[in-house]
Parts: C-alpha cells; sequence; structure tokens
C-alpha cells in the first residue's frame, strides 16, 4: 500500500463580539427569539444601505495583529452572489481580492513541539441567517437573528499535516480569539466554525491532491473525527485506482460519516463584484498603532514566561495560561504574597481551585475564593500553622462559604500540631496499638512507616507535622 500523507487547510469564521451587526444597528446577540434581531437592513427591504460597524473593524484589527498578518491600509468588501432562503439581499457583503489582512501566522503546540501554520489571509464579512430543515415537513424555518452578524474568516495555507493538528490549531485559535476578547469561542453556538479542505498525496509528492470542503463540524472532536474519517475515505478511493471528486461533503456527527453535498463551486460562480454602497475601508498608522499597543500578552509569550520567570514546568505554564482569566488570577495569587512561592501557588490554582471551579461550571473570574485570600492560605501552610492536607479542607470550607482561611482555621482548631511533645505522645500511641506492624518494621519492611505516619495523622485529625512525625517515628522505631 502506497504511504499517504494528508494536507489539510482550515477556513475559520469567527463571530466578532460586538452588540450590534457589521451593517447595521440590529442587535448581534445569541439567542434571542426568531427574528428578533432584525431591522429594515437585516432584511432587506429596498432603499436600506449598509453602515460599517467601527467595533467590528477593531476586532478584525487585533487578530490580524496578533497573528503577524499585513494589514492593508486600504481594503474593499465586495458581493458574493448565491440564493438561499437566509440570505435575504441574494449576496453576502465579504471581502475578496482585497482582504483586510495577509500572510500572517499561528503558532500553535503539537504535543509539547512547536508547530506554525501559515495563514493565507484574514477578511471581514457578515453571517447568514439560519435555516432549520424541519424533518418530514414540507417546509423549512428561517430565523434572521444571525443574519449580519460580523465575521472575521481567518484562511489557512494548507500546511496542516494530520487531523489532530487540526484540532490543535482550532485550539489555538480559539484560546487566541479569547485572549483578545474578540470571539467567546462557543463551538456549540456557532460562535466559532471551521470548514475543512482535505487532500492526500503519497508521501515525497510535492503537487498537493484533490481536495473535499468539510463542513458541519461543531467541536473540535468532530473536526479531527470529520477529518480522519475523509483521509481514511481518500485512501481507500485511491487505492481502488478511482480519482478524489473535489466536493463539499457535510459531516453526520450521529453516523459519524460524511456524505457530498454538492460539487465544489467555483469563484465565479459566486459573481463577485465590489459592493458599491460601501467606501474602501481605510485604517490609518495611528489606529494600527494604538491597537497593537492593547493587545495583552499572547499565550505562547505568557507561558514562557511563566516557565522561564517563575519556574513553572511546561505542564503547569500551560495549564494556567489556557484561558487569559486563569493566567491573570494566578499572578494575582502571586502577586498578593511575598512569601507565595509561584510554583506552590500553581498547585494549588491548577490543582484544588481549578477542580471546583471545574464542578461547578463556574469561570475563575467568579471564584468565591478570591486571590488574595488564596495567597493567604498559601501563607498559612507555608509558615506551618496548617498542615498541606487541613489546608484542602479549609480550601473547600473558604469555596463554600467565603469565609478567610484565618476565620476557618480559628473557628474549627485546625492549627497545626507541631509541638514536639504533643507529636511524642501520639507516635508513641500508635506504636503501642500496633505491635505486629512494629515488629515488621523492625524485621526490615521500611514501607510500614507511612503506615505509621498515616495512623498519626488519623490520630490528630490530620493536624499533625507531617515531617516532624516521621522524623519522631523513626527515631521511636530504629
Ligand atoms: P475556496 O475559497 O474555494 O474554499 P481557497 O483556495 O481559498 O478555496 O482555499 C480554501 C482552503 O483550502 C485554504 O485553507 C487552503 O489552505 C485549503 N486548500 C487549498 N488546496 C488544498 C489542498 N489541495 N488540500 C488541502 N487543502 C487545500
Ligand atoms: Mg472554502
Amino acid at each position: 500500500m502506497t504511504p499517504y500523507e494528508s494536507v489539510i487547510g482550515l477556513e475559520c469564521h469567527v463571530q466578532l463580539a460586538t452588540h450590534s451587526k457589521i451593517f447595521s444597528g440590529a442587535s448581534a446577540s445569541f439567542g434571542g427569539a426568531p427574528n428578533t434581531y432584525t431591522d429594515p437592513y437585516t432584511l432587506a427591504l429596498p432603499g436600506t444601505l449598509p453602515v460599517l460597524n467601527r467595533r467590528a473593524v477593531a476586532c478584525a484589527l487585533k487578530m490580524s495583529l496578533a497573528t503577524g498578518c499585513t494589514i492593508r491600509r486600504v481594503s474593499r468588501f465586495a458581493r458574493k452572489h448565491y440564493f438561499y432562503p437566509d440570505l435575504p439581499k441574494g449576496y453576502q457583503i465579504s471581502q475578496y481580492d482585497e482582504p483586510i489582512a495577509e500572510h500572517g501566522r499561528i503558532d500553535f503546540l503539537l504535543d509539547g513541539t512547536p508547530r506554525a501554520v501559515r495563514l493565507t489571509r484574514i477578511h471581514m464579512e457578515e453571517d447568514a441567517g439560519k435555516s432549520t430543515h424541519v424533518a418530514g415537513a414540507a417546509y423549512s424555518l428561517v430565523d434572521l437573528n444571525r443574519a449580519g452578524v460580523p465575521l472575521i474568516e481567518v484562511v489557512s495555507e494548507p500546511d496542516l499535516r494530520s487531523a489532530k493538528e487540526a484540532a490543535e490549531y482550532l485550539r489555538a485559535i480559539r484560546q487566541l480569539v479569547r485572549y483578545l476578547g474578540i470571539c467567546d469561542g462557543n463551538m456549540e453556538e456557532g460562535s466559532l466554525r471551521c470548514d475543512a479542505n482535505v487532500s492526500i498525496r503519497p508521501v515525497g509528492d510535492v503537487a498537493y491532491g484533490t481536495r473535499t470542503e468539510l463542513k458541519n463540524m461543531n467541536s473540535f472532536k468532530h473536526v479531527q473525527a470529520a477529518i480522519e474519517y475523509e483521509v481514511a475515505r481518500q485512501t481507500e478511493v485511491l487505492e481502488s485506482g478511482q480519482r478524489v471528486v473535489q466536493e463539499t461533503r457535510l459531516w453526520d456527527e450521529g453516523r459519524g460519516t460524511s456524505h457530498p453535498m454538492r460539487s465544489k463551486e467555483q469563484a465565479h460562480d459566486y459573481r463577485y463584484f465590489p459592493e458599491p454602497d460601501l467606501p474602501p475601508l481605510v485604517v490609518t498608522e495611528a489606529e494600527i498603532e494604538a491597537l497593537r499597543s492593547s493587545l495583552p500578552e499572547l499565550p505562547l509569550a505568557r507561558r514562557a514566561r511563566f516557565m522561564d520567570r517563575l519556574g513553572l514546568s511546561p505542564q503547569d505554564a500551560a495549564l494556567l495560561t489556557a484561558e487569559r482569566e486563569i493566567a491573570d488570577y494566578y499572578e494575582q495569587v502571586v502577586a498578593a504574597g511575598p512569601s507565595c512561592d509561584p510554583k506552590r501557588a500553581a498547585n494549588w490554582v491548577g490543582g484544588e481551585l481549578l477542580r471546583e471551579l471545574h464542578r461547578d461550571e463556574r469561570p475563575i473570574a467568579q471564584s468565591p475564593v478570591s486571590p488574595t485570600a488564596l495567597a493567604e492560605l498559601i501563607a498559612l501552610v507555608a509558615g506551618g500553622t496548617i498542615s498541606g492536607k487541613i489546608a484542602k479542607d479549609v480550601l473547600a470550607t473558604m469555596y463554600a462559604s467565603g469565609e478567610s482561611s484565618k476565620e476557618i482555621v480559628a473557628r474549627e482548631g485546625l492549627l497545626q500540631v507541631s509541638d514536639e511533645s504533643e507529636l511524642l505522645r501520639v507516635c508513641q500511641k500508635v506504636i503501642e496499638a500496633n505491635p505486629k506492624q512494629v515488629e515488621k518494621f523492625r524485621g526490615g519492611n521500611d514501607k510500614l512507616l507511612g503506615f505509621f505516619v498515616g495512623q498519626a495523622m488519623k490520630e490528630t485529625g490530620g493536624r499533625a507535622h507531617p515531617e516532624r512525625v516521621n522524623q519522631i517515628l523513626r527515631r521511636l522505631l530504629a
């Protein structure tokens, strides 16, 4: 069998988080009752004219800057014609041969290894409405709330080489648009969508094979599964001596397969022409520079800084920079206590706190435990006031009640027992109660030390200072 290589390029549609639509004042929100976020322009009533949304342009420029694109100082809108009930004007306003930005790149990690995918272009356009085809019914439903919601389309070069890599690339886009605050990245609600172009070629070939375009995948998992299915399908087609047909295929997540939707349209099918109702989009150097200086530190740079400056492991650094808000929270914890060791803080934020938040599906910005409160708790452990084990329970109580760690420790009498004579008494008691284990330990079974430590911790309700207990037990058992 010929070994084949997959060649994949993604076209990602990013809904921009503006209040109003790209060419009119109607609400761009998600989830309203059907056809309530409309106005005469959205409905394409005769005589209505588009007015470009300034904030949508700022969002598009932020993404262009964050991906190192060359920004076109004068870009143009064009009409892309096709006929479908959810497109009232009969054309979509998009950008064609003069998009707002070109030639950028997206950096991301694939199993910890840096990868870069080139971007062909980023262009602005309006979304279409949503059609719902009712099974068995002789009609379809059209909701125009989404019609005219601002989008950017981020088009990659065919640089991706596996389904998994495509999914990681898409995760990086989601992370980036969320860092930039230009899109909520919700794939289920369709704020982030992608079409995958897939072809295969014999390993070593330079020319690309014929591609198909996959649509209708609304999660990372489905993007990956749809591409894997398509690569396998194309491999079978070629192996049986047939040719891949250029077409658009629809992913059926229920069946885990795709089927042809239409033969691939060509650019001339759309009869693109310049949009006569909008002037060219002109952006000034000053606008670009103002936006450039407003950009946040980007995910990979922040991850690198957490590793280099704070000494975090690659895994911790990735976890704590997954979301901008998590990274902000973490840095506030570290800043709150001069005695707050960054690695220890990373364990608390990335471990216990995120676990509590995930369970509640609560964003970290709404954490009942503030960064300062967490820093205080960490200081109590570092200073030996409470044990690390008790601290976990204290955090759970802080999370549930909003109390401070000091209040909880005082009320519940959780102070760590470090007093030598008290610990000695506990250890002696444990040894007396377990003569058999003592005999085995003295007979050479070193592992039993853990058992004794555990008993001593139990005896003190988890409050004993573990290292001291360890030392005392070793001494008594020697
Ligand atoms: P269209 O706009 O008709 O979909 P484009 O030429 O703009 O066509 O390409 C769209 C996407 O298809 C891009 O992401 C590009 O990287 C990808 N692509 C182009 N050729 C191939 C190919 N042979 N195999 C896989 N992807 C491809
Ligand atoms: Mg396409």
